[in-house]
């Protein structure tokens, strides 16, 4: 295996994702990760259980993406701990600045009621530009263009179980577009106008949203003359002219599990539920008694963030 490894290293990065893959589709699936300098000492025990538990068997390359330059000393600890071939790049400043009709100075007026009404990091400048490029950009980086699958991996989490399975293939196999392992409710006051938004473009755009389309917006193989990227890129311009990413502290979050739930049917969104997750004190660990023991989990289900998730298992 580590010989295999070692010799892909130097070779085409397809050609080394092609090898984990028996069927003919070649999987062009990649871990991603948005994160800053300052939070390397994190991010490494987040990496090295990722590798442990999972990567070190399929060796899916990394992209670290930052406002900022990646210092050598990121970019060679990052490297050093994975087998799998890693790059690190810095985002375009289109990516991550105001765009010509937000006006800055309500926006400003805007971040300071929100830290005066104690919004968790609603006085962060920086937080809003992340929200945005998460919801918008990411997946159009240049470096992540060329890959269908994307999994997002944040400094500080914890993976708990092994996962002895490819999720790639699981996610291709089945037919899935967006899987998770926590749903929260949003903090109300984050999106004032989230809601009212996302109707007046449903009005403006029902043919992105019938159930019975939903089947045929995943498919580019469809003659039609939208698809399931159209749909979500539209969606996200509306709401970026909207001003909410600025005036109001629209998450990533609500933005794609809104999307998912308009654009997708629920055969198409997957609740993994055998992937153990922590982020600080959101946590999901499996709850049954046989994949807790198969996977060698090492967290406690009494400890999950509610067990109700808004999709069932099924
Ligand atoms: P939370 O998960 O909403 O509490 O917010 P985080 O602070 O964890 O940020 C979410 C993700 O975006 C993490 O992966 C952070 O490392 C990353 N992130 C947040 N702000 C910045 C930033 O200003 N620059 C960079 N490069 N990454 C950021
Ligand atoms: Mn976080």
């Amino acid at each position: 295996y580590r010989q295999h490894f070692f010799e892909t290293k130097y070779i085409d990065p397809h050609k080394d994702l092609s090898i984990f893959v028996t069927n003919s589709k070649r999987l062009k699936a990649v871990i991603v990760i948005l994160v800053r300098n300052s939070e390397l000492e994190q991010l490494l025990p987040t990496l090295r259980q990722l590798e442990e538990r999972w990567n070190k068997k399929y060796n899916y390359p990394y992209v670290y993406l930052n406002d900022v330059v990646f210092t050598s000393e990121f970019i060679e600890k990052t490297s050093a701990v994975t087998n799998a071939k890693t790059y690190h790049d810095i985002i375009p400043s289109e990516m991550w600045s105001y765009p010509s009709w937000i006006d800055q100075t309500k926006a400003a007026r805007s971040r300071a009621r929100m830290q005066n009404d104690h919004v968790p990091y609603g006085g962060l400048e920086s937080y809003y530009h992340m929200c945005r490029f998460n919801s918008g950009f990411f997946f159009r980086h240049p470096l992540l263009k060329e890959y269908d699958y994307y999994w997002r991996v944040e400094p500080g989490v914890e993976f708990n179980c092994n996962i002895d399975y490819d999720p790639f293939a699981f996610i291709q196999k089945n037919n899935i577009s967006y899987g998770f392992t926590i749903s929260l409710k949003e903090r109300a006051n984050t999106i004032p106008t989230l809601w009212q938004n996302t109707k007046q473009f449903i009005k403006d755009h029902p043919q992105f949203i019938s159930p019975r389309n939903s089947a045929k917006l995943i498919s580019d193989n469809d003659m039609e003359t939208y698809n399931l990227s159209e749909a979500y890129l539209k969606f996200f311009e509306y709401l970026d002219k909207a001003g909410g990413f600025f005036y109001e502290r629209w998450g990533d979050a609500p933005i794609h599990s809104i999307a998912a739930a308009l654009f997708l049917e629920k055969t198409n969104i997957h609740f993994f539920n055998d992937i153990a997750y922590k982020h600080r004190e959101l946590q999901h660990c499996p709850p049954e008694q046989e994949i807790h023991e198969s996977g060698k989990c090492q967290c406690d289900p009494k400890n999950n963030f509610g067990n109700k998730h808004l999709l069932s298992v099924d």
